[in-house]
C-alpha cells in the first residue's frame, strides 16, 4: 500500500503527480505480476471476457493502468490486444456483461457507457485515417476530432450559435496542435497526401483535440519511416511528461523498451506478465507466449535469445549438418562470414 497516494495527503500526491520522474518512481514498489495493484490507477478492469464463436479473444481477470506513465500492451498476433482496446472504449461489448465484467476510468464506471461517453470521460483512442477522412483536409480532420466538445451532440448542433462560439477557439487549438506536431503548413492539404509518419502524427493530434486524460495508441509506429520514429517517440514522452496517461499497443520491441515505464503482456486473451520492460522480456511466460505463437514480430535484437545463445544454436545446426551430410560442409562459407 502506498501511503503517498492516499486521499489524506493531497500535497504529497500533487507534488508526485507534477513531477514525471516521481510519477514513475511510484511504480518501483509494484510487484511485477499479472493483475498487479498500482498506487494510483486511472483505469481498473475486472472480469472482461469476449468470445467470437468458440474463440476466447479476451479473458482479463484484473488489470490496473497507472496514471501519468507510459504503459505498453504487447503480445503475439491474435493475443487480443485490439479486442481489449475495443471493449474498454465502448466499441465492442464483452460476452461477460452481466457476469461481473466491470471497468472504471478515473473513478467512473464505464461498462454501460457508449464510445462517445467514454471519450468524454477522458479516455481517447487514435484511429487510422479511413478513406473518407483521407478525402478531408488536415484541418477538417482536426475540427472533427473536437466534436466531443460540442458539435457531436445533435441537440447542441441545432443551436448553431453555441457551436459558432466555440469554432474560433477550436480552430486556434487545432492550429496550435498542428504546429506542435509540425503539420501546420499541411493544414489545407488532403490527409490522404500525408506520409505514413505524418498520418500517425495527425491521428495523435486529432485525439488530443478533446483534451483526454488518457490516450490509447494502437501501433503508433506502424508504417513510420525511421526519420519520423524519433519525433513520434519524443511526442509520446512529452505527453507523459505533461501529465497524460499513455497506453499503447506496439509490436516493435525497440520502441517498447525505449519509452515504456511499464509493460503488460497478453497471450491468448489473458494477461500473462507485467513489469518494467527488462523484467518482462526475460520472463519465461513471455518468451513462451511469443515463441509458441510463431509471431511475425521482429524480436531480433531484443535479447529474448542472447547473442551467445544464437551462436550456440548456429554451431549446433552446422555440426548437425556436417554430421548428416559428410563432404558437403567443406563447401560452406567460413563460419561467421556475412555477405
Ligand atoms: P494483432 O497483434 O495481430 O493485431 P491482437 O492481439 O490485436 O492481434 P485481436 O485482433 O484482438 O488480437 O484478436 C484476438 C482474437 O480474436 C484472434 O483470434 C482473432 O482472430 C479474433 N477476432 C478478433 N476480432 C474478431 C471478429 N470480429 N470476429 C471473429 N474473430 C475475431
Amino acid at each position: 500500500m502506498s501511503e503517498t497516494t492516499t486521499p489524506g495527503t493531497p500535497g504529497t500526491r500533487a507534488a508526485a503527480l507534477a513531477d514525471p520522474a516521481a510519477r514513475r518512481e511510484l511504480m518501483a514498489g509494484v510487484r511485477p505480476e499479472p493483475g498487479a495493484v498500482k498506487p494510483d490507477p486511472i483505469l481498473k478492469v475486472d472480469k472482461i471476457e469476449r468470445q467470437f464463436g468458440g474463440i476466447t479473444a479476451v479473458d482479463v481477470d484484473h488489470l490496473e493502468v497507472q496514471r501519468g506513465i507510459i504503459t505498453a500492451l504487447i503480445g503475439p498476433n491474435g493475443a487480443g490486444k485490439t479486442t481489449f482496446f475495443n471493449l474498454i472504449t465502448g466499441f465492442d461489448k464483452p460476452t461477460s456483461a452481466g457476469r461481473g465484467a466491470h471497468w472504471e476510468f478515473d473513478g467512473r464506471a464505464l461498462n454501460k457507457t457508449s464510445s462517445s461517453s467514454v471519450a468524454r470521460a477522458g479516455m481517447v483512442r487514435t484511429f487510422q485515417l479511413t478513406k473518407s477522412l483521407n478525402r478531408m483536409t488536415v484541418m477538417d480532420n482536426m475540427m472533427l476530432g473536437a466534436q466531443n466538445q460540442a458539435g457531436e451532440n445533435l441537440l447542441k448542433s441545432a443551436f448553431k450559435p453555441f457551436w459558432r462560439g466555440q469554432e474560433k477557439a477550436v480552430a486556434e487549438k487545432a492550429e496550435e496542435l498542428l504546429a506542435r506536431f509540425k503539420l501546420l503548413e499541411k493544414k489545407n492539404d488532403y490527409a490522404g497526401s500525408l506520409s505514413g509518419g505524418q498520418r500517425k502524427l495527425l491521428e495523435m493530434a486529432r485525439a488530443l483535440m478533446s483534451d483526454p486524460k488518457m490516450i490509447m495508441l494502437d501501433e503508433p509506429m506502424a508504417g513510420v519511416n525511421p526519420a519520423l520514429t524519433q519525433s513520434l517517440l519524443g511526442h509520446i514522452q512529452s505527453l507523459r511528461d505533461e501529465g497524460m496517461t499513455v497506453l499503447f499497443v506496439e509490436h516493435d520491441m525497440h520502441v517498447v523498451r525505449h519509452i515504456s515505464d511499464w509493460v503488460v503482456v497478453m497471450a491468448e486473451g489473458r494477461i500473462v506478465a507485467e513489469g518494467p520492460a527488462d523484467t518482462v522480456m526475460s520472463n519465461e511466460a513471455v518468451i513462451d507466449a511469443y515463441l509458441g505463437a510463431h509471431h511475425d514480430t521482429d524480436l531480433g535484437d531484443d535479447e529474448l535469445l542472447s547473442d551467445d545463445a544464437v551462436h550456440a544454436l548456429e554451431d549446433e545446426v552446422r555440426a548437425d549438418e556436417a554430421a548428416h551430410q559428410p563432404g558437403r560442409h567443406q563447401a560452406h562459407k567460413p563460419e561467421g562470414e556475412k555477405p
